[in-house]
């Protein structure tokens, strides 16, 4: 297996491939007044096995497309729409969000969490703008950073990781700039990261490497992962996801 069948193979079976909470999801819902409109058309790109999309599905009545570059994730997100029943439709999408088959202004909305990063946050806002509709609502979750300035250590990581990492000013200005209007931000809290992300994770690791056969390259990414908790459990105050909601201009 390569490395990155190894990083699907952990993080597959997941609640969920990035920090996260249902009730952060819903929040993002309620900010962003989808709640009101039926039969409306939603993307969530970066989807994972969609712990975002089923929240959004449980929530609205629309139409969604939970799009991921890996069919893998989108088959546990298949299993699950199937065995469960909601008030909207939900279709998987194999798809890479830098060449999404969307028509321009064809989406009521755009939501995205924890995943942007994969094409960049500037770069993704402004490609995927025309996809939405006049008035539609851009909803992105992106690492941020909290506080003015920070630890070495940790800004390095980050920078070395995520080079677009910034604070929220930074982001909202780059929102503005592209567009958009800010209705709601807001960060997510250790919770998110270490009750429904980083601790599930730990976990699995000992199956994770048991199936993989202990090898060097399973071992390393398991290094990799302990790494980054590491930090993070250190650092919780400095850095998170920032969840921005916003509306594109009419
Ligand atoms: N939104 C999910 C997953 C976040 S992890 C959650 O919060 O749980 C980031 C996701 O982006 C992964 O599922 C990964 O497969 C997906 N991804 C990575 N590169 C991508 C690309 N180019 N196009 C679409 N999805 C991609």
């Amino acid at each position: 297996m390569d490395g990155l069948q190894l990083l699907i193979d952990l993080h597959k079976d997941a609640p969920r491939q990035g920090p996260g909470s249902d009730d952060h999801t819903a929040l993002a819902i309620t900010l962003s007044g989808l709640a009101n409109h039926e039969g409306i058309r939603v993307a969530d790109i970066g989807c994972g096995s969609g712990a975002s999309t089923l929240v959004l599905a449980r929530t609205l009545k629309a139409h969604i497309t939970a799009v991921d570059l890996f069919p893998e994730f989108l088959e546990e997100l298949d299993r699950t729409v199937s065995s469960g029943s909601f008030p909207s439709t939900i279709e998987t999408m194999a798809a890479s969000m830098d060449c999404l088959p969307f028509d321009d202004n064809s989406l009521d909305a755009i939501w995205s969490e924890g995943a942007i990063y994969n094409i960049g946050f500037d770069n993704g806002i402004r490609s995927w703008n025309r996809f939405l509709k006049p008035g539609g609502i851009l909803a992105v979750a992106a690492l941020t950073w909290l506080t003015a300035d920070r630890p070495e250590e940790l800004e390095r990581h980050w920078l070395n990781e995520y080079p677009e990492v910034a604070k929220a000013s930074c982001k909202i200005a780059q929102l503005e700039d592209a567009g958009c209007r800010l209705i709601g931000y807001f960060p997510l809290p250790p919770e998110c990261w270490l009750q429904n992300y980083y601790r599930p994770m730990q976990e699995r690791f000992a199956s994770f490497l048991q199936r993989n056969g202990n090898t060097d390259q399973a071992r390393e990414i398991v290094k990799a992962e302990e790494a980054e908790i590491d930090l993070y459990e250190r650092f919780a105050d400095f850095v998170s996801y920032g969840f921005y909601i916003a509306r594109k201009a009419d």
